[in-house]
């Protein structure tokens, strides 16, 4: 049955010894003793959203298992743990300097370490003092509320985005855009409608009972890593993972686990897929409806489930059975043989888990995509019991929490019901910002006001040239961060720009907590920063977003520096959050828990019925554009191509920590992975180099790597080929279709 793809690696498995000689180098340099302190402090990972560390240790997973830190966490602590920016770093280098860093050499600079201010016609950031800080932003966000946004990303605990929300909601405004805006949006969107929540339903214990997961546009051996563990036990209790996506990532066909070192050293890694789908990007909908007719044929579906749990199932039954095997193999490139074949794997098996990443979501249908998979899931009885489900794989490591917290422009009703009875006054019903509307809104003047907690909004978008443009117009810019990014010195503010340094989850004064995407909330202990106050001057966020709204606000209609100690936040959320009321008494009980009514055991969905809904998923039409979209002319040589952005093997998110990327065989950052087909096929050598123009822009001098990725798609790093694309929007959520731009390579 297994039909494990062609390796085209220089490496044997995903994991293994570049893993070992990493950790082995941390622990070795200067920095190797902090490191291991803080990978032991009572903490959740600042990377990843699988949820390891917390109050039973920082190697401990959510099922209580340990050896489950990976090395992707050590990269974010050991960025954390660099010196401080040196005072007179600003005073020497202007923003001209500055623009010319990469994201890499940002991150590299060091921790900031004191409030800095970039002034309109100025050429330096200079450094001010916090009062300063707060009567700017006592300023600032005296507008009409139209015109101040948020942004934010995951980096945050679930304390200050609730913080967050509430002070922009008691200014009277939802215009509060947030990186998942970007990424996982259509999953939230898209399993709301379907099962009235919209997370996993999937604990981690639960995951462990499963005997099939369906991976679906995910590169988790560079993302995830610790998912990886449950893959490999899943296959060695006999179990079956079934890969989708156009490029073969050779830690998805075998992984050498750090977990599991006998093993990883006897047999030199585990097997993980067994099987391997590259269908066209993009397609997914078309192999999703493909599955589900294959599965009708097959008399696999479970029409008492469907009967007694689900509404609309026949129509989705007669759909799928319309559409031909034509229609659906032409849209996503793979063979009725092998769509059926998988369709018996899952039929067959007794509790599948169905998790998806990315690649179905940053896609010009993501929430059809999600409405697809959460429909074959439904068609087998896999919702609703214990190892089965559908499980969105998030990044950031509190990127839920903050949606949960309420940074969200599609707040729950019974949220606002809840914030409005605490602002004594109706929360706006003006619809807010999501990050691409912010962008467009901003590009024309409506907005003066921008507060971002985290993140990176410039890079993080597609076509820089316009985000930079629209970052522009807004009058003040508030960058809340612990280190430099791009956007700290290209997304600069019309009038001023003020970089505000804060400690990070593990140095904070005060106990935070954060979600891990299976829903289990993270206890964090009060930590230390190893930066000296006489060399730096961090505050935490939870005060800095207070002190602003007691600014704001005095003591009306919320006591704001009460808030300043998280235990009263953590009343706030107990009292406004629905399924987090536990979180009230965790102080007392130190306990970290699951939140309630988002695992789903019985097919029993909060819906208003109980039932969950299926949708009608139409197929994309996925047409390549000629040489002449692109401006050239059709005797041009080259090829065009279908290129997906994604992550290298030392990145998370926008930020780079190596540049190689050594599973790829890819160098450097400035690569198109191409398959060997295309690259004869267009007349080009392995490593000549070429350039690749999108709809955005384009960029020269880029290297040709020979890569196991299906012939017409290609393969580049985010961000930088970001500038490359204006991106279709998924039109649902809003989300960039990141996974399928077309270019031309010449
Ligand atoms: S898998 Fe994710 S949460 Fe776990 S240690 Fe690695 S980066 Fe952190």
């Amino acid at each position: 049955m297994d039909n494990l793809p062609e390796n085209k690696s220089n490496c044997n498995a995903g994991g293994g010894l570049p893993v070992i000689q990493y950790w082995i180098e941390k622990t070795l340099s200067p920095q190797g003793l902090q490191l291991w302190q803080t990978l032991n402090h009572k903490s959740a990972c600042l990377s990843c959203a699988w949820g390891t560390g917390g109050q039973k240790g920082g190697f401990v997973n959510e099922a209580g298992e340990y050896l489950q830190r990976c090395a992707k966490s050590v990269e974010a602590i050991a960025a954390e743990l660099q010196p401080g920016i040196k005072q007179d770093f600003f005073q020497k280098y202007n923003i001209s300097e500055l623009q010319q860093l990469t994201s890499q050499e940002c991150d590299d600079l060091g921790r900031l370490s004191y409030p800095l201010i970039l002034k309109s016609g100025s050429s330096h950031y200079q450094r001010i003092s916090w009062e300063e800080v707060y009567q700017i932003a006592t300023t600032a966000f005296q507008q009409l509320p139209e015109k101040i946004a948020s942004y934010s990303s995951g980096r945050s605990a679930n304390e200050a985005a609730y913080l967050l929300q509430l002070l922009m909601r008691s200014l009277g405004s939802n215009n509060l855009a947030d990186c998942s805006d970007l990424c996982h949006a259509p999953s939230t969107i898209g399993l709301k409608k379907v099962f009235g929540s919209g997370t996993s339903m999937v604990s981690l214990e639960g995951l462990q009972h499963s005997d099939c997961l369906v991976l679906i546009g995910s590169n988790a051996p560079a993302n995830h890593p610790r998912l990886m563990n449950e893959l490999i036990q899943l296959r060695a209790r006999g179990g079956k993972v079934i890969i989708i996506n156009p490029q073969i990532e050779i830690g998805l066909v075998k992984f050498a686990s750090p977990a599991f070192p006998i093993k990883s050293l006897l047999t030199g890694g585990s097997d993980i897929s067994s099987l391997y789908l590259q269908p066209i990007p993009g397609s997914d909908v078309a192999l999703f409806v493909g599955l589900q007719k294959s599965l009708i044929e097959q008399n696999l579906i479970k029409r008492e489930y469907l009967a007694s749990f689900t509404k609309n199932w026949q129509q989705i039954i007669d759909y799928a059975e319309d559409i031909s095997w034509d229609n659906i193999t032409n849209t996503c490139g793979l063979s009725q043989e092998e769509i059926t074949a998988t369709a018996y794997l899952i039929g067959k098996s007794e509790s599948v888990v169905f998790a998806w990443a990315m690649g179905i979501t940053q896609q010009a249908n993501g929430v059809d995509n999600v409405f697809s998979i959460a429909n074959t899931a439904l068609i087998t009885g896999n919702a609703g019991k214990i190892g089965a489900g559908t499980m969105p794989i998030r990044g950031h490591s509190n990127v839920q929490g903050f949606g949960s917290m309420g940074v969200t422009v599609n707040l729950r009703e019974e949220i606002k019901q809840a914030l409005s009875k605490l602002l004594g006054k109706p929360v706006s019903e003006t619809p807010g910002y999501h990050t691409r509307d912010l962008i467009a809104a901003a590009e024309l003047g409506k907005i003066n006001t921008l507060f971002c907690l985290g993140g990176n909004l410039y890079a993080a978008n597609p076509d820089l040239s316009q985000a930079k443009r629209a970052l522009s117009q807004i009058e003040t810019i508030f960058y809340v961060a612990t280190k430099p990014n791009l956007g700290h010195f290209h997304g600069l503010g019309k009038q001023q720009t003020l970089i505000l340094p804060v400690f990070n989850r593990f140095e904070n004064p005060h106990q935070t907590t954060t979600e891990s995407g299976n829903n289990f909330v993270r206890l964090n202990d009060v930590g230390k920063s190893h930066l000296q106050p006489g060399n730096s001057d961090l505050i935490s966020e939870v005060e800095l977003i207070t002190e602003i709204a007691h600014r704001l606000h005095d003591e009306n209609p919320i006591n704001w520096r009460k808030l300043q100690d998280t235990v009263y936040v953590r009343e706030l959320i107990a009292k406004t959050i629905p399924g987090y009321e536990k979180i009230g008494q965790i102080d007392q009980t130190q306990e970290e828990f699951t939140i309630t009514g988002r695992i789903f055991d019985e097919p029993k969905f909060p819906t208003f019925d109980g039932k969950a809904r299926m949708f009608i998923t139409p197929l994309p039409q996925l047409n390549l554009p000629d040489k002449s979209a692109f401006g050239v002319q059709e005797n041009q040589s080259g090829i065009v191509l279908i290129l997906g952005t994604g992550r290298g093997y030392g990145q998370h998110n926008t930020v780079v920590y190596r540049s190689a990327d050594k599973y790829r065989n890819m160098p450097h950052r400035h690569c198109i992975l191409m398959n060997s087909l295309d690259i004869k096929k267009a007349g080009f050598q392995q490593h000549q180099r070429v350039t690749v123009k999108g709809s955005g822009g384009e960029l020269e001098n880029i290297e040709i790597i020979s890569g196991a990725i299906r012939e017409g798609v290609a393969f580049m790093f985010y961000p930088e080929a970001n500038v490359l694309l204006t991106a279709e929007i998924d039109p649902e959520s809003g989300t960039p279709a990141y996974k399928r731009v077309p270019v031309f390579v010449y």
